[in-house]
């Protein structure tokens, strides 16, 4: 999406060669235009997968999730990040660490909204090591609903997040990848370095 690329070149802040801060887009501040068409893209793509929910983590993933949801006429279902130590048997839960933050939180997801009758699409910001998607696959597995891909805004191709989703034969597609932060330059797949 070149829409998405050029706000990224703009308003993307490099914090590290391995990080970076899409707070103007993404992670702080949301761009209603860019999101829906984000929904839009996310939808066409997955549109004859018969998507019965879309999926994410609270809360970067809230707003792009959103807009595929609406785009697909499904409700959105976000896993939300546990804050209590009692267990709850009507909920799944996964421990997933956390890649900004440095710290490991539970994601869960009531047994209510996820069935075996389910076809899910799940939709992230950005995907990093993979962590959060690999524990939302778990907890969309172990509720039996099928996965039918997954869908991020932002792949960061030099770490191995993606690459090792779809080795497990799931299919992700995202809307932006970047292959470099090196040298104080974002540089996507594309491009030339
Ligand atoms: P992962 O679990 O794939 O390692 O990391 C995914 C999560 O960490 C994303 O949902 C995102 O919020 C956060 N994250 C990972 N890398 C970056 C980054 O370079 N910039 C920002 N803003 N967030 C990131």
């Amino acid at each position: 999406m070149d829409l998405l690329k050029r706000k990224i070149t703009d308003e993307g802040v490099i914090v590290s060669d391995d990080v970076l801060k899409l707070d103007a887009l993404l992670n702080h501040q949301v761009d209603p235009q860019l999101t829906m068409e984000m929904g839009k893209e996310f939808a066409s793509l997955f549109r004859e997968e018969g998507v019965t929910k879309v999926v994410t983590v609270e809360s970067s993933g809230i707003a792009v999730a959103f807009a595929t949801a609406y785009e697909l006429g499904v409700p959105l279902v976000f896993a939300r990040r546990k804050k209590t130590l009692l267990a709850d048997a009507d909920s799944l839960s996964e421990r997933v660490p956390s890649f900004t933050k440095g710290i490991v939180t539970d994601i869960i997801i009531s047994r209510q909204f996820l069935s075996k009758e389910d076809r899910v699409l799940f939709i992230d910001d950005i995907i990093a090591n993979g962590d959060a998607a690999r524990g939302l696959i778990k907890i969309v597995e172990r509720s039996g609903a099928s996965l039918v891909g997954v869908g991020v805004v932002v792949e960061k191709c030099f770490q191995n997040g993606a690459s090792s989703i779809r080795e497990q034969g799931i299919r992700l597609e995202s809307l932006a990848k970047i292959t470099s932060l090196a040298n104080g330059k974002i540089t996507f797949a594309d491009e030339r370095a």
